[in-house]
């Protein structure tokens, strides 16, 4: 199958050819978990998953990773605040994050490196950096020297004279450029570490490009992926580190899905208008956020109102009805939930290119209204609700949207049986009876 995807390096939709055949290596920047995480922040989680599902729907191997920065300022404070450790701030906050990945049905990472569990790492890359002359120190801090490296910018397609008159940038004495970022941060507040500059911690930007390499064991992957945001200067500087180490760009496609706006605005804490992920998940449960999150292009900005929210609680139960009349029809009449996955082509064709889950969402929907459509006739084929059972339960699964239905006992079966027998023989009192069973148990 040929695979596009847009690669935010080329600016451009590309055919996908892995490193390794029949392998795909993808990293994902994860969270700094110092709070718990708004819903913004599982739109590259839902996406990088179901990307992962679908390489490995079409037969791939996939080695997904993902990091979580465990050392921050935002933890520090955190932390002196609650007079906590570091430690028990993060492994609190990674729990609810979790619970929320499982709650959206995002498969676990292969791995979850930490900055804690990396500093040796880190700090040997830095000092090879320094050697190279790409990196300086100064009074213990460690800085990227940015204007060492002919191609920055080339990923956010910005230009270094633009940057040093831009205003965002900001200004440090201690640098040689303006746009030098630190890898090394000179501190004695919160948690340190030692290290051959003296007491201080990592910067941001360095952790992902060692967690790859160590992580992969090759200075080179598939796929680095990540929100829109992350783009500059996080990626950018990722790239930097890694051609002035290793000479790779890192990653040979650049993936970035866009960001999520709040009734046309931009969702931020300065704004007071996120919505924290346990919340939403406990409001409108986790298939609505996931449903939600793939409803339109990953690319695309997301605009979250109450009538899309509310539309999309609609179509999970859509599919949940439909889903759970089918399973239950078939097994009341002797027809079967045959689980291997059969996909039409359609469907993966679609997300073959560049991910288009909005369009398979509606071929998802075709299938639905189909299922609808045959159960109401009064003669059913089953081995067509077969089929269409696989067939939708495969494209959920590919979606990542778990919709759960009853699997039905012997006691089930012949309950339901007894009850027919009373209503043909119009006894209605008994009918009555059983149906109230029936209807406890999920059946009716
Ligand atoms: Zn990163």
């Amino acid at each position: 199958m040929n695979i596009r995807l847009f690669n935010s390096l080329s600016g451009k939709v590309e055919d996908f050819l892995p490193i390794k055949k029949g392998q795909v290596s993808m990293y994902v920047c994860g969270p700094t978990i110092y709070d718990d995480v708004h819903v913004g922040n599982l739109r590259p989680v839902v996406v990088f998953d179901t990307l992962r599902r679908f390489f490995l729907h079409v037969g791939y191997d996939v080695i997904f990773v993902s990091n979580f920065t465990d050392i921050d300022d935002k933890i520090i404070d955190r932390a002196l605040k609650e007079n906590k450790s570091e430690l028990e701030i993060a492994n609190r906050y990674i729990d609810v994050y979790n619970r929320n990945v499982e709650n959206v049905n995002a498969m676990t990472p292969t791995y979850t490196p930490r900055v804690t569990t990396s500093i040796n790492e880190i700090i040997k890359f830095i000092e090879e950096l320094v050697k190279k002359g790409a990196a300086y120190e100064k009074d213990g801090d460690v800085f990227f020297r940015v204007s060492e490296d002919k191609n920055y910018g080339h990923l956010a397609n910005i230009k270094l004279e633009d940057l040093v008159h831009g205003a965002r940038i900001d200004e440090n004495d201690k640098k040689e450029h303006p746009a030098d970022f630190l890898l090394w941060k000179r501190t004695e507040v919160g948690i340190t570490f030692s290290s051959p500059w003296g007491e201080g911690r990592p910067g941001w930007h360095t952790e992902c490009v060692v967690m790859i390499n160590k992580t992969f064991k090759q200075p080179l992957i598939d796929i680095h992926g990540g929100g829109f945001d992350l783009k500059f200067p996080h990626h950018e500087n990722e790239m930097a580190q890694s051609r002035a180490h290793s000479g790779t760009n890192l990653a040979n496609y650049w993936m970035h899905n866009g960001f999520i706006n709040v009734n046309n605005e931009k969702m931020s804490k300065s704004l007071g208008n996120t919505l924290t992920a346990t919340d939403f998940i406990n409001k409108y449960g986790g298939n609505t956020l996931r449903l939600l999150l793939l409803s339109g292009h990953y690319r695309s900005p997301l605009n979250l109102t109450d009538e899309v929210i509310s539309n999309n609680q609609k179509e999970v139960e859509k599919i949940s009805n439909a889903i759970r009349q089918l399973a239950v029809y078939l097994q009341l009449n002797g027809g079967k939930l045959n689980k291997t996955a059969h996909i039409n082509n359609e469907f993966l064709e679609t997300l073959a290119d560049d991910l288009n889950t909005a369009n398979a969402i509606s071929i998802l929907f075709g299938v639905i209204k189909t299922i609808n459509t045959k159960l109401r006739k009064p003669n059913k084929e089953i081995e067509t609700l077969e089929n269409l059972f696989v067939e939708s339960n495969s494209m959920l699964d590919l979606l990542g949207l778990k919709i759960n239905y009853p699997e039905l006992d012997k006691n089930d079966i012949q309950l339901y049986t007894q009850y027919k027998e009373a209503k043909e023989k119009k006894d209605f009192a008994k009918s009555d009876e059983i149906r109230d069973k029936l209807i406890e148990r999920g059946i009716l």
